[in-house]
């Protein structure tokens, strides 16, 4: 039953996926309050993982990523103020003063802020060619240069890097990725099985530098347009455009200034409460408190954007549930769907079901004989067993795993029979 009149006011900063979903979950648990939803961008709440796929290639419409059509904010009676940034919060006073001189009261406040992207320090924006990717303006802009026999550079071999490569290698442009690191995807996958995407990429046409220091960015003569990436080594890669994917930074800044706790994002605990009376966040920018992995993380992706953010604002208006879910996502690169699932830990031993070098297989990350993180190539009708295994911490034998004839679905069964039993 939902415990808040409906005279109470809940306001949401950052109307991105997780603060759209939020809103949509308040209406959902009966909220029958205000709801304020505010976004600095100029845009109807939309998800991101298109910009750097269908989107950017033209294959699907920018449109199909709103999350909902105008129509249904208002419908839910969810005042949607968009364009306009929330420069404040006061928390004594509970309010929230807007870019365009508004000030709004609140009881209750959920901050889904979300995150931007990392600058290459030193870079100079206003060169021609050269792109960052987060927002529905950055994919536009970035789409329009993607022209056949181009050559490309990914700065950055994460995510968002990679996909942008393999959309850029699909449209025929010539693509290097570099990457500072001595492998790809190097904060998120262990580095056997980032070999595997790595192998991915080159057989697919694009070149990989790894442990490659970008020194700086040349422009061409006029100084109007991007011309080449200059290493640390001496060494330069003539470009055509540039796209640089080194990470994202999650905004805190509003909360921080609030007096909320942050460290490497918001710090909330498994209910989404922030260290200030009255104030919860949700989505990438918060660092919250996993239950079944026993501490802290913070995740960039589209599920713990929906579903965290659906779990905190049914915790604002209901009795609080923990929100506790294995980490989950997905990328699409060269027409290899990759879905992760767990936390990658540096001292885990890999255990591979499947052939590494062929498109469908899956690799286990072990640690003291429990999964802690899988990754599924074109396999993921098996992560629902892969997660529950992550989530059980049951003691899975590595020869189980491997064996491609002992279906995993069985394996979860006998392993969790075994469990009840001992
Ligand atoms: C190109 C791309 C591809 C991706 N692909 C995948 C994928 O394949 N799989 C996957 O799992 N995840 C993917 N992701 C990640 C996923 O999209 C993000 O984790 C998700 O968007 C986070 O949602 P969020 O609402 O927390 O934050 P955001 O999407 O960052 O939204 C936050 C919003 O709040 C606004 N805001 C910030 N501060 C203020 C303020 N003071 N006032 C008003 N508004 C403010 C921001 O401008 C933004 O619009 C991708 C991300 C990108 C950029």
């Amino acid at each position: 039953m939902p415990i808040m009149s409906a005279a109470e006011r809940i306001l949401i900063v950052g109307a991105g996926q997780a603060g759209a979903r939020a809103a949509e979950a308040l209406r959902g648990a009966g909220f029958a309050g205000e709801v304020g939803l505010i976004g600095d961008e100029p845009e109807l709440p939309y998800e991101r993982p298109a910009l750097s796929k269908g989107v950017l290639l033209g294959e699907e419409a920018a449109d199909t990523t709103r999350i909902h059509p105008a129509e249904f904010y208002r419908e839910q009676r969810i005042a949607l103020h968009v364009g306009v940034r929330a420069e404040a919060i006061s928390p004594g006073s509970r309010s929230v003063l807007l870019s365009d001189g508004v000030r709004l009261d609140y009881d209750k406040l959920l901050l889904c802020t979300g995150s931007r992207v990392r600058p290459l320090i030193g870079a100079d924006d206003s060169l021609g060619g050269l792109h960052y990717l987060r927002t529905l303006a950055d994919c536009a802009r970035l789409a329009r240069e993607l022209q056949p026999g181009r050559r490309m550079v990914v700065i950055g071999g994460g995510f968002i890097g990679l996909e942008v490569a393999s959309s850029a290698a699909k449209r025929g442009l010539a693509v290097t990725v570099v990457e500072r690191q001595s492998s790809l995807l190097e904060r998120a996958l262990p580095a056997d099985i980032a070999a595997h995407v790595e192998r991915l990429h080159r057989e697919r046409g694009v070149a990989v530098r790894t442990g490659a220091a970008v020194a700086r960015i040349a422009g061409d003569a006029a100084g109007k347009r991007v011309a080449a990436v200059e290493f640390t080594d001496g060494s330069a890669l003539p470009a055509d455009l540039v796209v640089v994917g080194i990470g994202i930074i999650p905004n805190t800044e509003l909360a921080e200034a609030a007096g909320a706790e942050s460290a490497d994002g918001v710090v909330v605990d498994e209910y989404g409460c922030t260290s200030v009376e009255g104030i919860w966040a949700a989505g990438d920018v918060t660092n919250h408190f996993n239950p079944i992995l026993g501490r802290r993380v913070r995740l960039e992706s589209w599920q713990n954007a929906q579903n965290q953010a659906i779990a905190v604002a049914r915790n604002m208006v209901q009795d609080p549930q923990p929100y506790a879910e294995v980490p989950w996502f997905w990328s699409d690169q060269h027409g290899v769907n990759i879905q992760m699932a767990g936390v990658a830990e540096a001292r885990a031993q890999t255990v591979w079901r499947g052939e590494p070098g062929t498109t469908r297989a899956l690799a286990f990350s072990l640690l003291d004989g429990r999964v802690v993180c899988a990754v599924a190539f074109n396999a993921g009708g098996e992560m629902r067993f892969v997660r529950k295994l992550i989530e059980t911490r049951a003691q899975a034998p590595a020869a189980a795993l491997a064996d491609i004839g002992y279906k995993l679905k069985d394996l979860v069964k006998n392993l969790a029979a075994e469990g009840a039993a001992a």
